[in-house]
């Protein structure tokens, strides 16, 4: 397809914030990732300072910013995400239980503006990623 200057883009899908996205070269492997699962559209990598035994940040391949930037066709890919963490959980042997948080927007905590899920667990307290 022709690169149209005059196409609008998408809310989520902002292609120069891709550019300059550090999880976005994650995917496109210009950073390296110890990768744990990857699909057609969702990769699982550790966290590079886990705050947790098991620490893996869930990302969707779409740069997507956050919660607050989704759209109603991210709808199936949520739902992927979402029942890929107790698949996960299983596979890091959290037989005892896991948290997940997503941070949204600096406020929520949020330092890197590409969604991301996190997943916690194994024997230490969890805090608050
Ligand atoms: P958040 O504060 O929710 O945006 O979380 C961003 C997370 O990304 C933090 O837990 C960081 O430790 C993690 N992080 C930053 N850079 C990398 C990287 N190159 N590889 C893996 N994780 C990273
Ligand atoms: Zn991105």
């Amino acid at each position: 397809m022709l690169f149209n200057k005059k196409m609008p883009k998408k809310a989520n899908c902002d292609d120069k914030m891709m550019d300059d996205c550090l999880f976005c070269k994650i995917i496109d492997g210009q950073i390296p990732s110890t990768k744990v699962y990857e699909s057609q559209d969702i990769l699982v990598f550790k966290d590079i300072t886990p705050k947790a035994e098991v620490h893996l940040l869930v990302i969707p391949k779409k740069h997507i910013i956050g919660l607050n930037d989704l759209l109603p066709e991210d709808q199936q890919l949520m739902g992927k995400m979402m029942l890929l963490l107790p698949q996960l959980a299983k596979e890091q042997n959290l037989d005892d239980g896991f948290r997940t948080i997503i941070n949204t927007g600096k406020g929520g905590g949020q330092e890197v503006f590409h969604l991301h899920i996190h997943l916690l667990g194994g024997s230490k307290p969890l805090p608050f990623a």
